[in-house]
């Protein structure tokens, strides 16, 4: 059995303590009970930390593009050796089951490997002169030290996007990652300072988040900083770089429309939206939440999603065969009452779960309500938990128009075996991703980013280094 040990700051290099020995307790959301604890870092840790950044930030900038993209493979490569140690840790602050945790871990090697490449892909241009003697070009160089920020539902996914983009491109950073889960988090740090990173090109804190964010973000040290996280905090986050004028990056809450034609072939859209729907109990920005299903078949597909729903196994993540583990914290179980409580009052049908499982730990019945009208706050708001909304639609301009209808643009999801509807719904649903007659989101060589109040700026693909480079003119005569 795996034990959960204490989360230290890693600064400089060297795992310690915050200065004023102050930690956070971690819970096990299966059992609500303490299992560790992790170090809080005070305005002199994160000084230590800016320092160190700004020193790592010299070195790193002059390693070479094919120095880096080898030591991150080698991360990548210790990072799958220890995917069967690293996901207990996960699943026991987090609570998604065990294959769920080890699938995350694997998934971060593979981003890693995808940023090590594209780290020697950071091309500038050579622009034809007006002049035979004057030669015109661009150069790509890091932006400098960067600040991260992000949360606990995918402990070491949301930390190796932004990590490897800003190393790939030779930046050096400061990850503020989650206080709820941050042992897996850690984790990742240790194999990319054991690949050979460094000292001070990566560093990690945890604290009272809002404290930490304002001082780094304001702070002269850092010039780039990228959030995943909330659309409130998004956005004072967003203001505050602004102030500072600070480049940044918003990955933020989505309300994911399921868009499914009648000529859909429904046994695969609800198989794949039910496995997509309960993963992580919900508790993803990517989440399909308003499944929208044309007339004619929406009885038939909210019946077998129903079935789907009512056979997913509910229990601790640690125990084989377990579908979904409890919500990460206590918070989400109120705010999902009140949401179906909220629904149900506007005159919603639950046609399975809506209650909290049992009093140990943060566990909830997946839920689907069905005929939810528009003004219901879950029509509106992002449950962010395991909660499916099935409603009817006539034509497909209807279905359109409701998935637009909400300030949020991350992803989408649709089924339709015509090819005239896809490429409608590509040309008009207001999203940042797509995904049609499959589940094709988030792999490292794809983008991954939302447009409206979800965010902007992408996380995959090859924009994604984009983001943590400059662009600088040389122009020269001779
Ligand atoms: P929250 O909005 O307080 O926090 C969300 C995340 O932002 C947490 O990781 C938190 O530590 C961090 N955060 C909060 N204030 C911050 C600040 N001032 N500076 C820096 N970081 C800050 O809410 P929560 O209860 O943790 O999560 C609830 C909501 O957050 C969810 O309903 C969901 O909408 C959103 N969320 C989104 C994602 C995502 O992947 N986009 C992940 C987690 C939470």
């Amino acid at each position: 059995m795996t034990q959960y040990a204490d989360t230290l700051l890693f600064i400089d290099g060297v795992w310690r303590s915050g200065t004023s020995n102050r930690t956070i307790p971690v819970l096990n959301p299966a059992t609500a009970q303490p299992i560790g604890t992790v170090a809080w870092a005070d305005r002199a840790d994160l000084d230590e930390a800016l320092a160190a950044a700004e020193r790592g930030f010299a070195v790193w900038r002059a390693t070479s593009a094919y120095n880096r993209g080898k030591i991150m493979r080698r991360a990548a490569d210790i990072l799958r050796s220890r995917a069967d140690a690293i996901a207990p840790l996960m699943t026991m602050e987090q609570g998604k089951p065990l294959s769920q945790a080890r699938l995350e871990t694997l998934a971060g090697a593979d981003i890693i490997d995808w940023f090590a490449a594209e780290a020697q892909r950071t091309y500038g241009q050579v622009i034809p002169a007006r002049s035979p003697d004057v030669i015109q070009m661009t150069l790509r160089l890091p932006v400098g030290p960067v600040a991260a920020f992000t949360p606990w539902n995918f402990p070491i996914n949301q930390v190796v996007r932004k990590l490897s983009a800003a190393i790939a491109a030779g930046c050096s950073i400061i990850v503020k990652a989650p206080e709820e889960t941050p042992a897996s988090p850690a984790e990742l740090i240790r194999v990319f300072a054991e690949a050979g990173v460094p000292n001070g090109v990566i560093n990690l804190v945890y604290g009272v988040p809002a404290e930490i964010s304002q001082y780094l973000i304001a702070h002269p040290v850092i010039r780039k900083i990228s959030f995943t996280g909330s659309t409130p905090v998004g956005k004072q986050l967003s203001a505050l770089a602004g102030l500072h004028m600070k480049r940044a990056t918003m990955e933020l809450g989505g309300h994911a429309p399921v868009i499914v034609a009648e000529d859909a072939d429904v046994d695969l859209a609800v198989g794949l939206m039910v496995a997509n729907k309960f993963r992580n109990a919900g508790q993803v920005c990517v989440s399909p939440t308003r499944i929208l299903v044309q007339e004619r078949i929406a009885d038939t597909f909210s019946d077998r999603f129903t079935e789907g729903a009512r056979s997913i196994r509910v229990g601790n993540g640690l125990v084989a065969n377990v579908d979904m583990g409890p919500l990460a914290n206590d918070r989400r179980i109120p705010a999902l009452e009140s949401l179906i409580g909220d629904a149900v009052a506007h005159g919603a049908q639950v046609k399975t779960g809506g209650r909290r499982i049992g009093n140990d730990g943060w566990f909830f019945e997946p839920t689907v309500l069905m005929d939810v009208p528009r003004e219901a706050r879950i029509m509106n708001e992002e449950p962010f938990g395991p909660v499916a909304v099935i409603n009817r639609f006539g034509d497909l301009g209807e279905a359109i128009a409701e998935a637009n209808r909400l300030p949020f643009g991350l992803a989408a999801y649709a089924f339709t075996r015509s090819s005239e509807t896809a490429t409608r719904l590509g040309n008009e649903v207001e999203t940042g991703m797509l995904s049609i007659n499959h589940l094709g989101l988030a792999l490292p060589e794809v983008p991954f980013g939302g447009i409206k109040d979800s965010g902007y700026g992408t996380e995959g693909g090859s924009e994604a280094i984009q983001a943590y480079l400059d662009t600088r003119l040389v122009t020269r005569k001779n």
